[in-house]
């Protein structure tokens, strides 16, 4: 039941209206303690630009999205490397609390999901030792498995959790309740990875029926999910971070204004996470 300082709002949720610019003044105009930005939001100013209005509004960043797509061209190439040591290099200059990671699914006409995970346990191997030297933490974003081919061929907290304790110091979990919530098994997960890898705790709600697999995600309290009990689970582990609400909304919250957005996401902060 966190006020709104301890909510963060990711620019995802609010992608159609506004600009970077507008979604940090809209944070700050609405009491939001933080926002994470995603990458194309941050390249419109660029990051010295964000650092400086990020600290004029006094605004946080939960984490800064997305780095990763280690499978896309099917080998890890310098170009997927360099531009996750670019993400980094970002996340480091606005002070974002993390890096998260869309690791990538299946490679382009392939249908070897082993191979995909070793691609992306190398990718990750190396981007890690780039984040731990620049002091960024890496998070893992495991996403729902109706992703695997396309976006993220880890699926599950604990899948998630062996890829940290393969690779050690410096990398840990987003978790992000819409990709996690049906996991029988996210309970023991979120006491394995306890407060020092629980990097991030992404909010919004499962439709139920959901129409669209990508861009019909709900507002906190309008689905099926037990937010307030997910966040007990972290909470119960130590997490302390911010509820970064992350709404993919192409017919509902994207078509609103904006800062009808905002207030019904703190209303619905306090009520419904
Ligand atoms: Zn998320």
């Amino acid at each position: 039941m966190p006020g709104p300082e301890k909510m963060s709002l990711n620019t995802a949720t609010v992608k159609q209206q506004w600009d970077l610019k507008q979604c940090i003044e809209g944070a700050a105009r609405h009491g939001i303690g933080a926002v994470s930005p995603w990458r194309d939001k941050l390249h419109e100013y660029g990051a010295e630009e964000a650092r400086r209005m990020l600290d004029a509004n006094g605004v946080a960043v939960s984490g800064l999205c997305r780095g990763g797509w280690y499978t896309g061209e099917g080998y890890l190439s310098e170009a997927v490397i360099d531009d996750n040591k670019r993400a980094v290099d970002e996340a480091a200059t606005i002070g974002a609390a993390c890096l998260v990671m869309v690791v990538g699914g299946l490679s382009p006409d392939s249908k070897d999901l082993v191979r995909a995970r070793s691609l992306v346990s190398e990718g990750l191997a190396k981007t890690l030792d780039y984040a731990r030297n620049a002091g960024v933490r890496i998070a893992i974003e495991p996403l729902h498995p109706m992703y695997a081919a396309d976006r993220a061929c880890f699926n599950t907290l604990g899948q998630a959790l062996d890829l940290c304790d393969q690779l050690g110091e410096g990398i840990g979990v987003a978790l992000d309740v819409y990709h996690c919530w049906w996991d029988p098994e996210l309970e023991s997960q979120i006491r394995r990875a306890g407060k020092d890898r629980l990097y991030a705790f992404h909010v919004c709600d499962w439709l139920n029926p959901t129409k669209d697999l990508l861009e019909d995600r709900g507002m906190m309290g309008d689905g099926v999910i037990d937010i307030p009990r997910l966040r007990g689970l972290v909470e119960a582990e130590g997490f302390d971070g911010f509820n970064e609400v992350e709404i993919f909304s192409a017919k509902d919250w994207w078509v609103r204004d904006p800062d009808e957005v905002l207030s019904i996401l703190v209303e619905r902060g306090r009520s419904a996470t």
